[in-house]
């Protein structure tokens, strides 16, 4: 297509130089387009490179734009019927689009430090100036929460659609990628209409499999699999905890302030702090999110693990122990469930009750015995539940496992299998904790993947 637009140029100087100018100026004219020819346009020929992108996801559109602006030929190929459609889901609507303390130490898989160098390279100031440029303000919230100041998901996908256009991008929708096969120079794209492309460079950022109904389902680890990548076990992350529990829906909705834990094998193995929220099914909240991908990858593994749940975590089991005497000794005809309203959340009151084994909740509390009394102490603040497993991928917000990373250029995010492909955003086995640590590896890898498929 390049090859085609300069030759149909050049016949076109020639033509109206010789009506206008004279032979002197056609000799002239023949220098220099022989010149051109031979050296500038050859040179811009070799360097204008043809770089397909699969999915205009977050990963994808940076990608595209960073090629762009480098001077490629860029095409995104989205198989829905617009870019961006999991951006405007991000952040319960605000897209938390970075973290100020974003650094390897907030990403796991089976080689997180694969990401240094992405970071250095395109780093979080580089996102925010980036998006500054396009007419982004931002602001930082709690625990370096980077957002739009509009609080608009919705104006962080505008932009880059304008910059899509801005840039030359071609964006191609409802095109679906089923296979990308190597050839001598570039790779031919087969879509699922029948129709197939030629890309002198592909960029693959298709995304991983969490939220489904985005288009991201899992189908580019297929792509990069017949590519002769490997791809590494993968489970929902950032993601609900299923417990073992026959009084759930009893307590659907509690929300408090506490502490969650990951057990194994009586051991702690991560823990966080916030709002904790009971469902139907198990638990939720930021704290149970942000621990899912261990529980998740014990699971994975065949393993068991446990949640603990800390409702008083503002105290020590002592101190809990203490008060709990204290409003006994205070009030002791009271009735036992009612002995704790003003304490904990009174739908809690009479579950707690029957896991510590009191049946009778009208009892006054003169009458509870001192091991009644531990085991209240005990669940207020060590409450442990088995994990039954995850919620499923459409619940999660990422993808733990993917194309792995070993096979994969630090420096460039290109291929080191497959000369001229390229990987970007959550398709790797790379993936952040929460609090937009996520996107901001969707942006660091896709801008390092454009510029180098634009070399
Ligand atoms: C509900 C929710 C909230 C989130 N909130 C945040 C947040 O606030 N902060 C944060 O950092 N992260 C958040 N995340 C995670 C973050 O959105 C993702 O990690 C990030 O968007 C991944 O970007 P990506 O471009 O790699 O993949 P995606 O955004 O999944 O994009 C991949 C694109 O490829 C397209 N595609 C797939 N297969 C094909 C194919 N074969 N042919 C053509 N097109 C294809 C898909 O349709 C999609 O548009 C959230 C995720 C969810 C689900």
């Amino acid at each position: 297509m390049i090859n085609d637009l300069w030759f149909a140029g050049k016949r076109h100087s020639k033509v109206s130089v010789a009506r206008n100018c004279g032979v002197f100026m056609i000799v002239y004219l023949k220098v220099a387009i022989v010149f051109c020819t031979e050296t500038g346009c050859r040179q811009l020929m070799k360097t204008k490179k043809q770089v397909i992108v699969i999915g205009g996801g977050a990963a994808g559109m940076i990608a595209a734009i960073a090629a762009g602006r480098r001077g490629a030929e860029v095409t995104i190929l989205e198989r829905n019927p617009r870019v961006g459609k999991k951006i405007l889901a991000t952040g319960n609507g605000r897209c938390n689009f970075s973290n100020i303390f974003a650094d390897y130490s907030h990403y796991y898989g089976h080689n997180p430090k694969f990401i240094k160098r992405i970071l250095v390279n395109f780093t979080v100031d580089d996102t925010i100036s980036f998006f500054e440029k396009l007419g982004i303000e931002h602001k930082v919230e709690d625990a370096g929460k980077v957002f739009p100041m509009s609080d608009q998901a919705s104006s962080i996908l505008d932009v880059l659609r304008y910059e899509l256009k801005e840039t030359g991008i071609t964006v191609i929708s409802e095109a679906y990628v089923k296979n990308i096969t190597r050839k001598k120079a570039g790779f031919t794209i087969e879509l699922a209409n029948g129709q197939a492309c030629r890309g002198e460079r592909v960029i693959i950022a298709a995304g991983g499999k969490a939220m489904p109904a985005s288009g991201s389902d899992g189908n580019g680890f297929d792509l990069a699999a017949r590519l002769g990548h490997t791809v590494t076990s993968i489970f929902p992350a950032l993601v609900q905890l299923m417990l073992e529990g026959s009084f759930f829906k009893r307590i659907d909705g509690v929300k408090f302030v506490g502490t969650a834990e990951i057990i194994h094998n009586n051991k702690s193995l991560a823990k966080d702090k916030g709002d904790i929220l009971f469902a139907n099914y198990g638990v939720s909240g930021p704290p149970v999110l942000q621990l899912s991908r261990k529980a998740g990858e014990l699971l994975n593994q065949g393993q068991e693990a446990y949640l603990k749940i800390t409702i008083m975590d503002m105290m020590s089991e002592e101190e809990v122990r203490k008060l709990i005497r204290k409003r006994f000794q205070l009030n002791p005809h009271k009735p036992v469930d009612f002995s704790f309203v003003g304490l904990i959340n009174k739908r809690l009151i009479p579950v707690i009750l029957a896991e510590a084994g009191i049946s009778d909740l009208k009892r006054p509390v003169v009458a509870l015995s001192a091991q009644e009394q531990d085991r209240i102490t005990r669940i207020l603040t060590d409450w442990r539940f088995k994990i039954r497993g995850t919620k499923s991928w459409a619940s999660a917000q990422v993808t733990a496992g993917g194309v792995n990373t070993r096979e994969i250029n630090e420096n460039t995010m290109e291929s080191k299998l497959v000369k001229g492909l390229f990987f970007a955003g959550e398709i790797l086995d790379i993936d952040g904790q929460c609090g937009g640590f996520n996107l901001q590896w969707a942006w660091s890898s896709g801008f390092i993947a454009g510029q180098n498929a634009a070399l």
